[in-house]
């Protein structure tokens, strides 16, 4: 097979590339992806009452300066104008999520917010106020370059040394020396760090820490820098819609396993799955969306190594369809719904943006484990060997603690393992060198987008990643 550029992975950037050169005319695109559908880590499945995410389920409303983004929501309808006095973008309140968002299980008790409140000494709420305060002065920060101190895309962010020297310590280590030692609030940042990144306070670089709330800059119209958008299929939404933009020449179940460079462009080897043929395609560029362990494997064969060392986090995403949940005292179950002091990072309701006003109690809840207690390639072999039985148990154990007696109330459990789930932003990665390199083409034959080359796994990188490969391959015609 023949195209201009192969794309190798469907995933959000691999997607967002293919958009963007369909945009500017290029046409001539193939892109192969290994699974039986594209999206990646943002994919999504559905069970018979609901569409449920597999991996990434919420957009936060974007920093209006975010413009591709902004365009590609307004073709996706998820902004449906732009109000004419301020000319903030008006969100589709279908999209926004919906009120009650948050609450928090603490001493056996719902309370409103994930920022722990009930039973909470003075002292230690004076030292979560101080933080807050902290992180509102970072979000208006600027370095002496003009450029916001933090910002998505990551790349975009200023390289003053004030705040990238943050990278270098641990998240824990900086908390430690600032004196944030409440251990409420460490719980906090600590589930934070496992909920963005996979990783722990301990494993997390201080900027990526901070930046998980001060890059947050979004205003709309109809909303804040704290809400966020969601749907049933989480950001299986977004990547149905940019798979909508030009849906042309995609080939699901198609393994790529090795490039060779040619005089005048690069082959790509393909495994047809369903075929069970080894296919052959020649293109004049390719572009890589793979995560970097695939990556470097595909360059093996044709270029200097352009290693970079990442920290995988795995992850396990249970789907649960259940009947009912039994209610503890509190706050009535929420979007997101997390227990203090527990091993998993909660439990999101898919059908909460359902209006319908219907007494069916039936509902789908995904439940989201990162596997942080160990080294990822330790937790990662182990989880590979713990059978669908052993997840399930785990998992029911961990509800229980929410909804004691949930059990009999579980229709069917559908259990995803994440080997490489996201990159996590350790002590010392994002502003070194080496990921910056690794995004650099090979004489403008061989491009490069994931997630990974930002050191942050969120759709903003991801969609950024992507447009930015394709600018390179368009600008190098
Ligand atoms: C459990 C979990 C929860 C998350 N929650 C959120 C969230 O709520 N919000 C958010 O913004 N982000 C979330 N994320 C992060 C999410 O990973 C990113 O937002 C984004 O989807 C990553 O896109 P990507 O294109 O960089 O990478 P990937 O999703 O890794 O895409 C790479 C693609 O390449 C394919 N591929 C790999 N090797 C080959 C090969 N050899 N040949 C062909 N195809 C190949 C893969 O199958 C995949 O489709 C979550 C991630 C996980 C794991």
């Amino acid at each position: 097979m023949q195209a201009e550029v192969v794309i190798v992975g469907g995933g959000v950037a691999g997607l967002a590339a293919k958009r963007w050169l369909h945009r500017q005319e290029v046409h001539e695109v193939l892109l192969l992806e290994l699974e039986e559908q594209v999206g990646g880590n943002a994919a999504s499945g559905h069970s018979e009452v609901s569409a449920y995410p597999w991996g990434a389920h919420y957009l936060p409303v974007p920093d209006t300066r975010n413009q591709d983004l902004l365009d590609f929501l307004r073709e996706a309808g998820v902004i449906t104008g732009y109000d004419a006095a301020t000319g903030l973008p008006i969100y589709n309140e279908y999209h926004l999520c919906h009120d009650p968002e948050e609450r928090l299980n603490i001493q056996g008790y719902w309370q409103s917010g994930l920022v722990p409140e009930l039973g909470v000494p003075a002292a230690d709420r004076q030292q979560i106020a101080r933080f807050f305060a902290l992180i509102e002065q970072l979000r208006q920060a600027k370095g002496h370059d003009g450029k916001d101190a933090f910002a998505i895309p990551v790349d975009h962010s200023s390289a003053d040394d004030t705040f990238r020297q943050l990278d270098l310590l641990s998240f824990g280590d900086y908390l430690a020396r600032e004196g944030f030692t409440s251990p409420y609030l460490c719980w906090y940042l600590d589930y934070c760090c496992k909920d963005d990144y996979g990783a722990t306070t301990a494993t997390t670089s201080a900027w990526a820490g901070l930046h998980y709330f001060a890059a947050r800059k979004g205003s709309a119209h109809n909303a804040t820098a704290s809400d966020v958008l969601t749907w049933p299929e989480g950001n299986g939404f977004l990547v149905h819609h940019l798979r909508r933009a030009s849906p042309e020449n995609i080939l699901p179940q198609t393994l790529a396993y090795a490039l060779r460079e040619t005089s005048d462009g690069v082959e790509v080897l393909a495994y047809d799955v369903r075929a069970q043929q080894s296919v052959q395609l020649k293109a004049k560029q390719v572009l890589l969306a793979t995560p970097q362990f695939v990556t470097q494997r595909l360059l093996a064969g044709v270029a200097e190594s352009k290693a970079l060392a990442c920290y995988h986090a795995p992850w396990v995403v249970a789907n649960l369809t259940v009947d009912g949940l039994p209610q503890g005292p509190g706050r009535p179950l929420c979007w997101d719904n997390v227990v203090y002091g527990s091993k998993s990072v909660g439990y999101v309701n898919a059908n909460h943006q359902d209006l319908a006003m219907t007494a069916d109690e039936r509902k789908v809840i995904t439940l989201y484990w990162p596997l942080a207690d160990e080294a990822p390639d330790l937790a990662r072999r182990a989880a590979y060997q713990t059978s669908y039985d052993e997840w399930l148990q785990r998992i029911m154990a961990e509800l229980e603690t929410a909804h004691p007696g949930v059990t009999p109330h579980v229709a069917q459990a559908d259990i995803w393992v994440w080997g490489h789930g996201m990159i996590a932003p350790t002590p010392g990665f994002l502003w070194h060198s080496e990921r910056l390199a690794a995004a650099q083409p090979l004489r403008q034959k061989i491009f490069f987008a994931h997630t990974d080359l930002s050191g942050m796994s969120i759709f903003e990188e991801g969609f950024y990643q992507g447009i930015r490969a394709a600018r390179e391959i368009l600008a190098s015609a």
